[in-house]
């Protein structure tokens, strides 16, 4: 196996009596989009600033390209970062801005006008060069920064909470236009963000935090199909949560006779929405898993789906509220009905 580009082990920082991170290690490869996903007070600020230099671990090892990049001061490791406020210039033109650190790292003039020009029509900013900060829209500020980053040819990109300073739409927009720029630069991004959902659709893989620990490294669709615990499962995505005992058979709940199909180890039964089945009372024989009788609480209508929300008699899910079910276009059950809901044992997850 070729060595990763990044090598985090056992990493651990505090702040007094806070332990941030407990012991943290991933793997960034060459060339990948990863991202750093968990709540709010997870640790992946404390990890992204060691690794830029800002923050000193109290213990672990990281290596960068095969070198030791905890020993180096921050200004002479080959990574760079990318602020959530941009910290541009107000007062210089695009090509100023991006040109300061090639200046700086003492490139001469005309090296520096050749990099600049090549980033500036790399991130999509051609005929912009001569413009102040305060003339560009909010993407288009964030692509200064992006070629600010990135000129001068850094290892990896740390990026924190890149996207958070935009509106909702541009966001959008953005994410799929930053998962282009780091296809194109070709330099590996490491991306702190507590959005799931901007990491999903960005990133190579995901590494999930909780409380200063890595819960689980996996590609976007692994992390949704596989989650390893609860935690991953709640966070990614909607869910529904069972507690009880693993069986052979599936899920045991305390005090209830029947058993809820999955595989696996754990404690908990995730099932995710799209994969419960409704069904009309009276129909069980027909059915090919077994049911659970309800009734429908609401639905909600959401333009290409339909949630509904159905309460099962005598069987509590882990966080109390009702069953999720989530159905393509439209659905004919109303708000009182009876019906049952089922899955198969593949779609239910025994987890820890
Ligand atoms: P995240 O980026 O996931 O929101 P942080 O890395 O910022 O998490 O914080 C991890 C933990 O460390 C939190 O409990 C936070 O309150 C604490 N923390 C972060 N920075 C400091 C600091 N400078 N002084 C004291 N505690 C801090």
């Amino acid at each position: 196996m070729t060595e990763a580009l990044l090598q985090v082990r056992g990493v651990r920082a505090e702040y007094g009596d806070v332990k941030a991170l407990r012991g943290v290690d991933l793997d960034v490869a060459d060339n990948e989009f990863f991202a750093l996903l968990g709540p709010s007070g997870c640790g992946k600020s404390t990890l992204l600033r060691s690794l830029a230099g800002f923050e000193d671990p109290s213990d672990g090892t990281v290596t960068l390209v095969g070198e030791d990049l905890l020993a180096q001061p921050a200004h002479r490791r080959p990574v760079n970062m990318m602020f959530q406020s941009y910290a541009l210039f107000p007062h210089l033109s695009v090509e100023k801005n991006i040109g300061y650190g090639p200046a700086r790292a003492g490139l001469s003039k005309k090296e520096t006008a050749e990099r600049v020009a090549e980033v500036i029509s790399t991130v999509g900013l051609d005929g912009l060069a001569r413009r102040r900060p305060s003339q560009l829209s909010g993407g288009q500020r964030q692509r200064v920064a992006l070629a600010r980053a990135v000129v001068n040819r850094p290892r990896l990109l740390l990026l924190d909470e890149p996207l958070s300073a935009l509106d909702r739409n541009v966001r959008a927009q953005m994410q799929l236009e930053l998962k282009r720029l780091q296809h194109e630069v070709g330099i590996a991004f490491l991306v702190v963000t507590h959005d799931q959902e901007e990491a999903l659709s960005m990133a190579d893989r995901v590494a999930v935090m909780n409380e200063g620990l890595v819960q689980q490294i996996a590609t976007p669709q692994e992390l949704y199909r596989n989650p390893v615990n609860r935690f991953v499962a709640e966070f990614i995505g909607r869910s529904n949560v069972f507690e009880g005992t693993a069986s052979p058979d599936g899920l045991v709940l305390p005090g209830h006779a029947g058993v809820l199909p999955g595989n696996g180890e754990g404690g908990y039964l995730v099932v995710r929405p799209e994969d419960v089945v409704l069904g009309e009372p009276g129909t069980d024989r027909l059915a090919k898993a077994p049911t659970l009788a309800g009734r429908v609480l609401e639905t909600q209508f959401s333009g290409g789906s339909t949630a509904i929300a159905v309460a099962i008699d005598g069987v509590p899910t882990a966080s109390g509220q009702p069953v999720l079910v989530t159905q393509q276009g439209f659905t004919t059950v109303r708000r009182g009905d009876d019906v049952t809901v089922s899955w198969t044992a593949d779609n239910g997850r025994i987890v820890a």
